[in-house]
């Protein structure tokens, strides 16, 4: 027997033989918590919801990709607008900013020596163009931003840095921050030790040839150059040769035209029965990368969020507002969930929600709605229990354009989407709807609806139609 099962079986003989006292103050379990029969119902209609599919199947077809700042996202706004207003909602309309960005020309990446072929590469957002002549150099490689950051600028000066990592998919996302430092911070690194352009691997989890794009910026007054991502099984390919050991020479060309455009945040409502009280924010983001057809990032999302607060609708008067939120512009920077916090944010919020991982199954929520409201937190982990969610942190929630409110103290929820196939197709060509599972969906939909219902307040059927009112 090993010798720590013995001490086990030692303890449990000592447990049984004197019984532990319970400490004076023993922590109170929760009293239980019985779901409201109007929610439960909401929840489970929910699973068999259209809207949801309706909204993703049609803005993905009918508009497709819709880059921020481009005359493709103002469609998506007249289609949004439109849309709303044919599901019902008040107070449907458009609220504008300006925002750059930029058109994607001709791109290519081929090696010249000593193996030569082309590779996959779209460029990254914010990247120099290289013109149509591109840019040819030496490929300098680095296993990560740290051996960037700290190789010596004459190893740099005059080439093409190329940053590498390893990247793998978990459920809840958690390598995008780190993994990602290549994209966000390697152009600014490379700039700054005088590379004349850079290619990444692609911050995905997959192995098409199907690079992912994505926004980054030049810090601390870095010079912008050509920066592109290499699609997975490229970026591999590069790494083979390069560790042939001979100087690899590249040509890049990365085209592109910057524009001066307008963006803008769709916004419509459920009004509430008490309109003094804060509205619930239920949000996703319009905007799209200009690869796919944007179908889980986000055009599910915004689905979800809308989809959700359509059936509370259809149910009849919830106490607060309800305010859906297509924010406009996430991909190049969260300028829509900033002007919108710079509007409102000041204004109290009952909370915010927002989807923007995909459509996959909710398996966790998260909500930071203060100690105040714990009992109206575990409500909602309650009701959405029966979908197979477990409850998380009753002290945090995230979300992208909703982030700097969340940040600022406004309450949240966050109901956590499987992200394990996210970034297989994030930000990439790939991003098509046939990737989205509606029966996953449905159950999206079903977790939104349940949260809706208890964090509007009670719905109340709708006021009859009255002779005044149909004059
Ligand atoms: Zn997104």
């Amino acid at each position: 027997m090993p010798y720590g099962l013995r001490m086990k079986r030692f303890a449990w003989a000592l447990l049984l033989a004197v019984p532990a006292p319970l400490p004076a103050q023993a922590p109170a379990e929760p009293p239980p918590i019985a779901v409201d029969l109007q929610v439960a119902a909401l929840r489970d209609a929910a699973l068999k919801d259209d809207y949801a599919w309706d909204i993703t199947e049609g803005l993905t077809t009918e508009i497709g990709q819709r880059l921020a700042g481009t005359e493709a996202e103002a469609r998506a706004r007249t289609w949004a607008v439109a849309k709303l207003r044919a599901m019902g909602f008040s107070n449907v309309r458009i609220e504008e900013f300006p925002v750059r960005t930029a058109i994607r020309g001709t791109e290519s990446a081929e090696i010249l020596a000593p193996f030569p072929q082309h590779l996959v590469v779209n460029a990254l957002g914010n990247s120099a163009s290289t013109g149509p002549a591109g840019v040819t150099g030496e490929v300098v490689a680095f296993d990560n931003v740290d051996a960037l950051r700290l190789a010596p600028e004459s190893a740099i000066r005059g080439k093409i840095v190329f940053v590498d990592h390893r990247m793998t998919a978990t459920q809840d996302g958690i390598g995008y921050g780190q993994f990602g430092a290549p994209r966000r911070q390697g152009p600014t690194i490379a700039s700054q030790k005088g590379a004349i352009a850079i290619v990444i691997r692609s911050i995905g989890t997959d192995h098409n040839r199907t690079p992912h794009t994505g926004v980054m910026s030049f810090d601390n007054g870095a010079r912008p150059i050509p920066a592109g991502a290499l699609s997975v099984p490229d970026a591999e390919q590069l790494m083979r040769i390069v560790k042939r050991g001979k100087p690899v020479t590249m040509r890049l060309r990365l085209e592109s035209q910057p524009i001066d455009g307008t963006s803008g945040n769709v916004i419509a409502e459920v009004p509430g029965r008490d309109p003094s009280l804060p509205p619930v924010l239920v949000s996703g983001h319009l905007d799209s990368w200009d690869l796919g057809t944007g179908a889980i990032d986000d055009a599910a999302g915004v689905a979800i969020a809308a989809a959700a607060a359509k059936r509370i609708m259809d149910a009849g008067r919830p106490l607060r507002t309800i305010r859906v939120v297509w924010f406009g512009s996430e991909e190049l920077g969260l300028f829509g969930g900033l002007d919108y916090r710079a509007r409102y944010g000041k204004l109290p919020h009952h909370a915010l929600i927002e989807s923007d991982f995909g459509a996959d199954r909710i398996y966790k929520v998260d909500s930071k709605l203060g100690a105040a409201r714990r009992e109206e937190a575990r409500m909602i982990g309650a009701a959405l229990a029966p979908l197979g969610i477990v409850t998380g942190s009753f002290e945090k929630a995230d979300g992208s354009d909703i982030g700097p409110m969340l940040a600022d103290g406004q309450p949240g929820i966050g109901l956590n989407q499987d992200g394990t196939r996210y970034f297989d197709l994030h930000h990439t060509s790939n991003d098509t709807l046939d990737k989205v599972d509606i029966e996953q969906l449905r159950q999206n939909v079903a977790a939104w609806t349940a949260t809706l219902a208890i964090l509007s307040g009670g719905i109340e059927p709708g006021p009859k139609p009255s002779r005044a009112k149909q004059r």
